[in-house]
């Protein structure tokens, strides 16, 4: 069964775990979230160390066929747009190896035009002879489709399904191919199928009320634990962030209310990867990552040529499909418009070196391919 299938099942938070689970996110004192930030803490320590993978996001693309309310890339937004080529995917790959990054994360806009499979596979074999660890964050696509990408070097798959709430989805995705919930939630045992070794998932919070959020993403937790059971599984909460369109949050996600949800979630899956972003500020950033976050971003752009200006001759908008040339003013460097605003400025050495002195090691690369001929 399908987690579509199993997500229309009323037994679906029943289990035992999404029990606790629930249990855990209920209003506490600060006593009872002292208490959880302590075990929570063992708990990721006995499971991961004290370690803390790092990783960069490089956008590909802003293209995107699909109209998201909450999102700078949605159709409609007259954005400032361009696809890299895979010369200058590379080139940014390079500044981002050079910073010290061996894990990446390839991310674009929904556009099959653009960002088809051969393009993703030309792109990711380039990168695959210097960078590792290579994961995407891509529209949703078929596991045939898939499988060049993971024959070309890709480990990853991140795909969020932005909210749980199926009536808030279809008010908030109202035209493209995202318009289909079951198909997106579907799509991470795609990917397993193609033999993606990570599989990503979160929600983005603020869309709907965030206990909702949390339980049904615990439930997908648990679910591709035991069903893709030789895959990896991560989960990230990023909440939203000022980006064009002007979208305000319709639900609270508070901070406090952000800390029970990775205590929760590092006590009723000790072994999941919990993974955080830079639309958090650095303050915040620095207290979360003792409660249990194994895996963040540093340094990082979310507009495609975002690290070294690449494509910026490129740069046009799209109107029904079409490209529009926008001329620069003399003197004028077009760059393209960022997915949403990110909070933690720091440089990827600065993020390390706090690390360091909060008693972690960052690791720049945990996996390589080497590694699976040993296994
Ligand atoms: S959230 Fe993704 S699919 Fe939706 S508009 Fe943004 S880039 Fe496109």
């Amino acid at each position: 069964m399908s987690f579509s299938k199993a997500f229309r099942d009323p037994a679906l938070l029943e289990s035992r775990t999404l029990r606790r689970f629930a249990s855990m996110l209920r209003p506490t004192g600060e006593a009872g979230l002292e208490a959880m930030a302590r075990d929570a803490e063992r708990l990721t320590r006995q499971n991961f160390g004290r370690t803390m993978r790092l990783f960069a996001p490089l956008y590909l693309s802003n293209e995107c066929v699909n109209v998201c309310k909450y999102c700078g890339f949605s159709r409609d937004n007259p954005i400032l747009r361009v696809t890299l080529t895979v010369d200058q995917v590379e080139a940014e790959a390079r500044h981002l190896a050079a910073q010290g990054f061996r894990s990446v994360l390839l991310v674009a806009g929904e556009h099959p035009k653009f960002v088809s499979t051969d393009y993703l596979a030309q792109g990711v074999a380039r990168l695959a002879t210097f960078i590792p660890s290579l994961a995407l964050e891509v529209g949703p696509m078929e596991t045939a489709d898939y499988e060049p990408v993971v024959r070309a070097g890709a480990e990853g798959l991140v795909v969020y399904q932005e909210t749980y709430d199926r009536a808030a989805y279809a008010e908030l995705h109202t035209a493209g191919p995202k318009k289909d919930f079951d198909w997106r939630l579907d799509c991470p045992e795609r990917a397993y199928a193609a033999g993606f070794r990570r599989l990503g998932i979160g929600a983005l919070f603020g869309l709907a009320p965030w206990e909702e959020e949390a339980l049904h993403l615990a439930a997908h937790v648990d679910y591709l634990l035991r069903h893709c059971w030789k895959s990896s599984v991560t989960v990230s909460l990023p909440r939203l962030r000022p980006a064009a369109g002007q979208f305000a949050p319709t639900h609270d996600f508070s901070d406090r209310a952000l800390v029970q949800v990775i205590l929760a979630l590092r006590l009723c899956f000790p072994q999941v990867g919990i993974v955080l972003s830079t639309r958090e500020t650095a303050a915040l950033r620095d207290r979360l990552v003792r409660l249990g976050v194994t895996q963040m971003s540093a340094g990082s752009h979310t507009e495609p040529g975002g690290y070294t200006g690449a494509g910026g001759e490129s740069i046009h908008q799209t109107t029904r499909g079409k490209a529009v040339p926008v001329i620069a003013s003399e003197g004028e460097h077009l760059t393209a418009t960022e997915q949403f605003a990110i909070a933690d400025e720091r440089s990827p050495a600065e993020v390390s070196a706090r690390l360091r002195e909060l008693g972690l090691e960052p690791v720049w690369k945990d996996w390589d391919a080497a590694l699976t001929a040993v296994s």
